[in-house]
């Protein structure tokens, strides 16, 4: 199947590509995205039929549905790395914490959140591409906290791409730091900013503008890629995991063929939440997808008003630091797939000018009948933490904001499930916050220790492990020698 464009098309690009083409090169015409021409149907035989499935067979199926031109060994291959999650048949256990409500656990990979899900086979079918048309990439990542480990874990050790992280220092909890600068390959690159998220995304976009740098890419013979959320590489994993969701529930006995679940996604830059959108196109019940996002709560306006509107934000630094973000990508191809190519570039346009778009009051009727949204505060997020644990549950800072959304948002009497994002030990400092009630900080291993001792709750070997291996990557370095630290690693 190929893949079409989000803002139409430009000289240069080909109208459609294959698969391979829009994740070597995620950047469409007028900056636009790649997305699927048409989406495979799923009908109530399929569902029936495969109930029972292993996450790995059901995503061999789907993957196969979308015809993507990347040999069969291949995505075999891919598939086989979900092994190295927690358990390598139950890759992403849906666990019953209220009689009508679930948690999607998605964390159970290498890093401890989500992004594995999808960036563990993306990782190594991208690789085994460049290496099919023998070309060398880099990608360039910056990170508030999960992509930077999620990516450099993917592509250790794989040939033909090099990764270079930029990270604010301090701005990211010790376990996620200490998961970037002890990752220890010949081919990637860790670097910490001295700034905040937005200093070290607004380097990065200084990077791809500069000649010079651009320059020595090319004598070099290398080109650029990405491994975020704009490529489709990744959503079309983040699709499967919510089509799985559904047959968990059919098969432990919780919902019949054909009755309607609401998913409630934490969401930043909407990957997440357009695999569920995706999937409920493609024929899983779903009745509704539900946003919850924290004080930067540009997406649950988009959606409740029909404007997205960031012209006096300021981004403001919370608890789940993951759904801190301002502009959010993915979105873009929820506004294709409703409005069509003309009206998108008009939006994105307006959006790139004036900070700014909005929604006709029909356009955002057709919004709605997918989506709704709400946003939380950490204060919510930390008494929905305390809660749970106290019943028994143990979730993320992340994962605790869509408790707002079953509490206000589900009318209807239907299950609901709710996606893990992270594990708890990501954000220890924040979690014993929530369950001692204070606001003081502790360092993670100390707040670990003591999380781990007053709930009697294992903390996770590989997290345990961080704290004594060697510190691979120890450059802090101001914004304006970034440049020259990629060029040093490329060239090395
Ligand atoms: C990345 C991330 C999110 C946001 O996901 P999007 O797909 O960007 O909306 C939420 N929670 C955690 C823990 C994450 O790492």
């Amino acid at each position: 199947m190929n893949f079409i464009q989000t803002r139409g098309n430009t000289e240069g690009f080909e109208e459609e590509v294959p698969f391979s083409h829009a994740i070597l090169n995620p950047s469409a015409s007028f900056g636009g995205l790649y997305v699927p021409k048409t989406l495979p149907k799923i009908d109530s035989a399929f569902i029936e039929e495969n109930k029972d499935i292993t996450y790995r067979d059901l995503a061999r199926k789907i993957l196969n549905m979308f015809e993507i031109d990347i040999d069969q060994k291949v995505i075999d291959e891919a598939l086989s790395l979900y092994e190295k999650f927690d358990d390598s048949v139950d890759t992403a256990p849906v666990v019953k914490i209220e009689d009508d409500l679930f948690v999607n656990e998605l964390y159970h990979g290498p890093t401890r959140a989500f992004k594995d899900m999808a960036l563990q086979p993306f990782g190594y079918i991208l690789s085994n591409l460049a290496q099919k048309i023998d070309k060398k990439y880099l990608i360039l990542a910056a990170t508030s906290g999960d992509t930077g480990p999620a990516t450099l874990e993917s592509f250790a050790n794989k040939a033909n791409i090099q990764v270079a992280c930029l990270y604010p220092q301090g701005g990211t909890s010790d376990v996620q730091r200490l998961q970037m600068v002890t990752e220890d390959a010949p081919n990637l690159k860790v670097i910490g900013i001295k700034g905040n998220f937005d200093d070290a995304q607004s380097a990065l976009k200084s990077l791809l503008a500069s000649d010079t740098f651009k320059a020595k890419l090319q004598e070099n013979h290398i080109s650029l890629s990405a491994a975020n959320s704009v490529n489709f590489g990744r959503i079309i994993f983040q699709i499967i995991y919510h089509i799985k969701s559904y047959f968990s529930l059919l098969s432990q006995g919780e919902i019949a063929l054909g009755e309607k679940i609401y998913i409630t996604v934490p969401s930043g830059n909407f990957g997440n939440a357009l695999g569920a959108y995706y999937a409920k196109k493609m024929g899983i019940p779903i009745e509704k997808i539900l946003i919850t996002s924290n004080a930067n709560n540009v997406l649950a306006d988009l959606v409740n008003k029909g404007e997205y509107d960031i012209r006096e934000r300021k981004l403001i630094l919370t608890n789940s630091p993951a759904m801190d973000i301002l502009k959010s990508s993915n979105v873009e191809r929820v506004l294709f797939d409703k409005f069509g190519a003309a009206r998108t570039k008009e939006m994105m346009d307006d959006l790139q000018k004036n900070n700014y778009y909005h929604l006709s009051k029909e356009e955002l009727n057709l919004l709605q009948e997918d989506f709704a949204a709400i946003d939380t505060d950490d204060s919510y997020g930390l008494s929905v933490i305390k809660k749970y644990a106290q019943k028994g549950y143990v979730m993320d800072p992340h994962t605790a904001t869509c408790l707002k959304a079953y509490e206000e948002l589900k009318n209807k009497d239907l299950k609901m499930v709710i996606c893990s994002t992270a594990e708890w030990t990501k954000f220890a400092p924040t979690m014993l916050m929530a369950l001692e009630e204070n606001d003081e900080k502790k360092s993670d291993l100390e707040a670990l220790t003591k999380i781990s001792k007053t709930l009697n709750i294992p903390i996770t070997p590989s997290v345990n492990a961080l704290f004594e291996k060697d510190i691979i990557h120890d450059k802090v370095v101001e914004k304006d020698a970034i440049e020259s630290e990629i060029l040093d690693f490329i060239q090395a």
